[in-house]
């Protein structure tokens, strides 16, 4: 923080109702709404309390130019400090050459990242920690999600060949109604867990390995705004675009009126909203495309390019198998039976979407924000406001994934304090770093506690029905009352955390 305070820090998040107009998903809408908070800055970026022209420099941006560019004329503080580990270095060498004045209103966000901090203390050592571990990602990460990727390839290809004749005359392969289902299902799951592999890497420079987010039907530039930009940096917030994701299907805030109170309710409603959205969003795409009315870049079409493939292949692999001759006389011209595989394809795809959209949706809810007993805006007890105390209150741990491997870890969006902490880090190299979590911990005295997934999940549902607020901090100044989970015994030997019998 180089520049001179000219004004009261913001004390407390926006009211849960006004960004982005009131609760909407739109994300876009939500980057215009940071823009119109800091329109005062004329479309410089803003870090901390100077603004920066930074225009020249977001082709030369080591992360990628999308970064910027989307948050061209906003705060970009939290970013800022949270995706660059070699901070002092950006702050002193780079900053300063597009530093042009200082702003003179608050900033929307009252996170601070102060010099001595939980967040400053913790990232030193995180930093000597990485440097010893060499640069990411590592081997392992990437052979996990490269195998992921060919596997799903592989079985969207062979989901061409196998349906049943339900469509018409004249598969090569078939396996009956129910294999056809049952592999569609599998590959979904495949799907699920690469796009959560693909995450991995979205939040990382532009990479290659991004794009396994989209090759399952989701979007690394959707996920780089709603989840690195929005909700990483703000969970639990009015900032996280990711809670209006969900409604009105979803309620979190207990201020809000709520449409279905009971669990099972809820539940279902939840599997339902997850079946319909990915697969009509996958539908529409190129009807929306043609018409119009959503003009995205070309990597968007990852999936429905997958859907194609798996015609031509077919197509092709008919041809080669029984000749042009048979594919275009007969009883089937080559647009009928073209007609018939594209049928077949779309409708096993649309299988494939809905399972990802499950797998991912179910994983990514129960997986570290929403049990009623974290810290969620409008709750009584207020959390400190040092970026990495306010991320301790508003995340959560499961103890099922901690230390098991890498594989659970990044295909559940495991070790999630850590990821909200550190998200360029590779999530192959969390594990090193819960030793500079704990003595950060220790010299704070933060109690670290793991919850596990079942807590996380039934948190979840009762979070949705709840009437009451949080009123006890769950870690930082832990008060021995309320919530008391999981403590990794690991943990216990630094010393970092009080137990529960104390
Ligand atoms: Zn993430
Ligand atoms: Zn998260």
């Amino acid at each position: 923080m180089a520049a001179a305070s000219h004004y009261e820090q913001s004390k407390e998040f926006p009211p849960l109702d006004s960004v982005t107009g009131g609760r909407s998903a739109d994300l876009w809408k939500w980057l215009q709404s940071r823009r119109d908070y800091n329109s005062k800055a004329n479309g410089l970026w803003r870090i901390h309390n100077g603004l920066y022209n930074l225009k020249e420099f977001v082709q030369k941006h080591p992360g990628g130019s999308e970064w910027l560019t989307m948050t061209e004329g906003s705060d970009i503080t939290e970013a800022f400090e949270a995706h660059h580990p070699n901070i002092a270095y950006i702050r002193e060498k780079i900053l300063p050459k597009y530093y042009v004045r200082d702003a003179d209103w608050p900033r929307e966000s009252p996170l601070t990242f102060t010099t001595g901090g939980f967040y400053d203390k913790l990232r030193d050592r995180v930093r000597v920690t990485l440097k010893r571990l060499g640069p990411g990602p590592r081997r392992w990460t990437n052979f996990y999600a490269d195998a992921s990727a060919l596997l799903f390839e592989g079985a969207l290809g062979a989901l061409a060949f196998v349906g049943p004749n339900v469509f018409g005359p004249g598969n090569p392969l078939d396996l009956g109604l129910g294999w056809t289902v049952g592999l569609s299902i599998g590959t979904g799951l495949i799907g699920g867990a690469l796009v959560v592999m693909g995450h991995n890497f979205l939040h990382m420079k532009d990479n290659k390995r991004m794009y396994y987010t989209n090759i399952a039907g989701s979007s690394y530039r959707m996920f780089r705004i709603h989840h690195a930009l929005s909700h990483h940096m703000y969970p639990n917030t009015s900032l996280d675009v990711e809670y209006p994701l969900f409604e009105p299907t979803l309620h979190f805030w207990p201020e809000m009126p709520r449409r279905k109170p009971n669990l099972l309710t809820n539940a279902l409603a939840f599997q339902w909203f997850l079946v319909r959205s990915t697969p009509l969003f996958y539908l529409l795409k190129p009807v929306l495309w043609l018409t119009g009315t959503l003009r995205l870049p070309a990597d968007e079409y990852l999936y429905w390019l997958n859907t194609f493939a798996g015609i031509g292949i077919r197509l092709f692999a008919t041809q080669k198998l029984l000749g042009w001759s048979t594919v275009a006389s007969s009883n089937q011209s080559l647009a009928y039976y073209l007609g018939i595989s594209a049928a077949q394809v779309i409708a096993t795809n649309t299988v494939v979407a809905a399972v990802v959209s499950i797998y991912t949706g179910n994983i990514g809810l129960y997986a570290g924000h929403h049990a009623d007993y974290i810290w969620r805006q409008g709750d009584l007890y207020q959390p400190p406001l040092d970026f990495g105390l306010f991320q301790l209150e508003a995340t959560a741990d499961r103890v099922d994934v901690y230390n098991k491997g890498l594989l659970p870890v990044i295909t559940t969006f495991g070790d999630h304090t850590l990821h909200h902490l550190f998200p360029t880090v590779d999530h192959a190299y969390h594990t090193y770093l819960y030793q500079d979590l704990a003595e950060t911990c220790k010299e704070f005295n933060v109690r670290f506690e793991f919850t596990n997934y079942r807590d996380m999940f039934l948190g979840f549902y009762r979070s949705l029905a709840r009437t009451n607020r949080t009123e006890h901090a769950r870690r930082v100044g832990w008060d021995g009352k309320g919530y008391a989970g999981w403590v990794d015994p690991n943990m216990g030997t630094s010393g970092a955390h009080t137990t529960k019998e104390e």
